[in-house]
């Protein structure tokens, strides 16, 4: 191992077999009580149903499976483990108040069928939410019932759909830079319109002549990520919204990198007519995992009645309550109101944070990506030289000559002890290193961060070979991630069977 590895030299490594190979027949993790009723043959009640023979299952004592899914919990890189500068995601910390409101009983065990008038608490948090999201974006109305950001960007487009069609005017086709993130274009195709593509400039951006050449009365709307996926601000997003609107289009701002902007400027103000934001990016609600997500969508007045529903409302009595009565409704997209969890988790960080704490956020987010931008420059290439926003994209330009891509750095890095950041996206920069700090990144573990990926860069001069073949200090070495994909293995079975090919 190279001595100059400073994060982690050695990791613990206990290497763990599958429980039904730790299996050995007649043990057992329970004891029940002895039975007392008359015994049932469970075909009697379930019929064909009922399985005689349960095949292989695992016999392991109590401690052998709590030993067993306790090692295996920590086999997880998480941001509690380290910095997780995985781009384009947000992996920021998630303070732990959050989680406290967000269990206290009343919210915990809500019921989304409980009256309104015993519901006030859980109304007035998805009020006030709603409130402070406006704000932050400058926008008039808001619906927090999707459950992620594609699901956000889907409801916004319906919006935009639904207003374009009550205004006579269906259109057919949906503008998106070439730098837009993946869900974009799917969710316009989903939504049922033509994708054209839009060309970026030599600064990675929306090209301005290429949009007004393209901009006529076919498009609905323009969708744009700001700052965009290469993590720069779209400079001359004024101009941009005055030309689609100038042919009656709208602009829908794919606000997954709000991280960027919140408490600096407002997309409303800029020219966006709707928009998503990603409470599970921004906001520091869980993220990953297959957990909930939240995605509210924001819009101008414009938009308003086509919300889905129901809507948050306050009533004449001056309580709170769900107003279901709007004709003009997109319908609903998502059982009862969202996920609520991920509401009060993002309003306990906003209102924990307040309004200084959130631009010292958005500050620390943007000085973090530059810092590491700087310190990195030169050694690793900058395809673009306009200022990095929250995030900052690098090539592997540098290391191509010796056969070295993003992939093979980003799995060295994992032997430096981090989570490699993401590889290969945005696709506009070839063979490109995404890496966003987010600001909950100390200086300490910054440093140790550009550390590591100047020693890979040195390795990458003079022992290629180390980095071809990382990760090293890992339980499973390199994986051959095309086979893995396309032939996954997901269920154990006996060896006699598995040779069988069963
Ligand atoms: C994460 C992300 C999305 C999608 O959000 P999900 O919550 O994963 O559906 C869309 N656009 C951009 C730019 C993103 O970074």
């Amino acid at each position: 191992m190279n001595r100059k590895i400073k994060k982690a030299t050695t990791h613990v490594i206990q290497n763990e077999g599958l429980i039904f190979e730790k299996s050995s027949p007649g043990k057992k993790g329970y004891k029940l009580p002895e039975l007392d009723v008359p015994e049932v043959n469970p075909s009697q009640v379930l019929g064909n149903a009922a399985r005689a023979d349960l095949g292989n299952m695992p016999e392991v004592s109590e401690i052998e499976i709590i030993r067993h899914f306790t090692r295996i919990s920590t086999w997880n890189y998480g941001v509690d483990t380290g910095l997780y500068p995985l781009g384009s995601c947000t992996m920021k910390y998630n303070p732990r108040i959050n989680e406290i409101v967000a269990r206290l009983d009343g919210l915990a065990n809500a019921h989304p069928y409980q009256p309104e008038k015993v519901s006030q608490g859980a109304l007035l948090i998805l009020q006030a939410l709603r409130k402070a999201l406006m704000e932050i974006c400058g926008m008039e109305a808001i619906t927090l019932q999707p459950a992620a950001g594609a699901h956000g960007e889907l409801t916004g487009i319906l919006l935009v759909r639904a207003y374009l069609q009550s205004q006579g005017n269906p259109r057919k086709k949906i503008l998106i830079p070439d730098s837009a993130h993946g869900t974009n274009p799917a969710t316009a195709a989903i939504a049922g319109y033509e994708v054209e593509n839009l060309k970026s400039n030599a600064h990675g951006m929306v090209d301005i002549p290429s949009l007004e050449a393209q901009m006529n009365e076919d498009v609905a709307a323009l969708m744009v990520t700001n700052p965009n996926t290469v993590g720069l601000f779209e400079q001359e997003i004024h101009k941009v919204a005055e030309i689609v609107h100038r042919k009656g289009g709208l602009v829908y701002m794919d606000g997954a990198n709000m991280n960027a902007l919140v408490g600096k400027v407002r997309p409303g103000d800029f020219g966006i007519d709707v928009m998503h934001l990603n409470l599970h990016k921004t906001f520091s609600t869980p993220h990953g995992g297959g957990g909930p997500g939240s995605g509210p969508v924001a819009c101008k007045k414009i938009m308003e009645p086509f919300l889905p529903i129901p809507v948050v409302v306050t009533k004449k009595d001056g309580t709170l309550g769900f107003d279901y009565d709007r004709p003009q409704s997109i319908g609903r997209v998502r059982a009862f109101y969202g996920n609520f969890g991920m509401h009060v988790r993002a309003l306990a960080y906003i209102m924990a944070n307040g309004r200084d704490g959130l631009v010292q956020t958005t500050e620390d987010a943007v000085l973090n990506a530059n810092y590491i931008r700087k310190k990195l420059d030169g050694v690793y290439e900058l395809p673009y030289s306009t200022p990095s926003m929250h995030e900052v994209v690098f090539s592997d330009h540098k290391q191509t000559a010796k056969g070295i891509k993003t992939g093979d750095i980003a799995k060295r890095l994992i032997d430096y002890g981090f989570h490699p950041y993401t590889v290969s996206f945005p696709m506009i920069v070839h063979g490109a290193l995404m890496i966003e700090p987010t600001e909950s990144e100390s200086l300490e573990e910054m440093d140790l961060f550009i550390d590591a990926m100047k020693n890979i860069a040195e390795e990458c001069e003079n022992t290629p070979e180390v980095v071809l073949s990382a990760p090293h200090t890992t339980r499973i070495g390199r994986l051959d991630e095309t086979r893995a994909a396309r032939q996954p293995i997901l269920r154990w079975k006996p060896q006699a069977q598995s040779a069988k090919g069963d």
